[in-house]
């Protein structure tokens, strides 16, 4: 372990301006020697960090410069964010390394234990993250369709998203025919075809398609059950899908339910987004729980 090195960092990732620029040097990879090697050297204005490589070795300095006004200025200080024992270089060109997400689940499926991880990644851009601890976020949803809508949409999200801490999603899934396996049935009914659900030996109608009323077992939600009773006059017999609806958890949650139709419902650090929510609802809700479980983190 180095000297010098703050063992607590946690996703620290350098942002948009990243800053990040990237110098071979023939020096050993310690603090005094980085030191002696970069102190005096100019720097663009911009740079912020060197990931240093000796040979396939790599450590991670923060520089501070005389001045941030010209576009180069004589580096004055530097700080040691990774030792080289410590730090994994990785190629990854189908890796986005603006993307705070991306980075983490780069480090962590190709360097597990690497306490820095630097990824040259798509466009050949370098960028790195220290102490990869991605917020682990639970999201419930229901399949089919697979993949599950709400999981698939939180993907892309995050796929994408700059600002946003480094975030994992955990699937908390329910199979709609293990729901109704529960509750065995010769004669299903589900909201609509787009459900996919159709178990082998049992009749199964389409809400939507306003069906004569029969003996069926309502696989659907709170809302399904009132438009069966507009339609019919009565509830019938049900499994309640809503993702909702599914006992508490502590920790960071997304989840949809069908009685909700505006906007995204935040209680207590988990989110409620609508049953039909738009990738930017989805986007919406990841923003709360981060702004609920890491307020304090921002790109470096
Ligand atoms: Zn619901």
């Amino acid at each position: 372990m180095a000297a010098g090195v703050t063992r607590s960092v946690r996703n620290l990732v350098p942002g948009k301006y990243r800053g990040v620029a990237v110098a071979q040097v023939d020096s050993p990879l310690d603090v005094s020697s980085l030191a002696r090697h970069f102190r005096g050297r100019e720097a663009y204005r911009r740079t912020r960090f060197i990931v240093a490589r000796n040979g396939e070795r790599t450590a991670i300095v923060r520089v501070r410069k005389q001045s941030d006004e010209p576009l180069f200025a004589p580096i004055t200080d530097v700080e040691l964010i990774a030792a080289a024992d410590e730090c994994a270089y990785l190629h990854r060109p189908d890796v986005d390394t603006g993307v705070p997400s991306a980075l983490a689940a780069a480090a962590l499926a190709q360097a597990p234990g690497a306490r820095a991880v630097v990824v040259q990644g798509r466009y050949e851009h370098v960028n790195f993250i220290v102490g990869p601890a991605p917020l682990r976020v639970t999201v419930r949803e229901v399949a089919p369709p697979q993949p599950p809508k709400l999981l698939d949409q939180a993907r892309r999200v995050l796929q994408v998203t700059e600002t946003l801490p480094p975030t994992e999603l955990v699937p908390d899934v329910v199979r709609l025919a293990d729901l109704a396996a529960r509750r065995p049935s010769g004669r299903y009914l589900v909201p609509c075809r787009g459900s996919g659900f159709d178990p082998p030996g049992a009749r199964t109608s389409y809400l939507d398609e306003r069906p004569p009323r029969e003996p069926w077992t309502l696989v659907g939600c709170e809302r399904s059950q009132q438009i069966h009773e507009w339609f019919y006059g009565e509830r019938p017999d049900g499994i309640d899908i809503c993702p909702r609806t599914r006992p508490a958890i502590d920790g960071p949650l997304l989840t949809k339910c069908c009685l909700f139709e505006q906007g995204i419902v935040v209680e207590s650090g988990q989110v409620t987004v609508p049953w039909g929510a738009s990738l930017a609802q989805v986007g919406e809700a990841l923003a709360a729980l981060a702004e609920a479980w890491e307020p304090a983190w921002a790109p470096a």
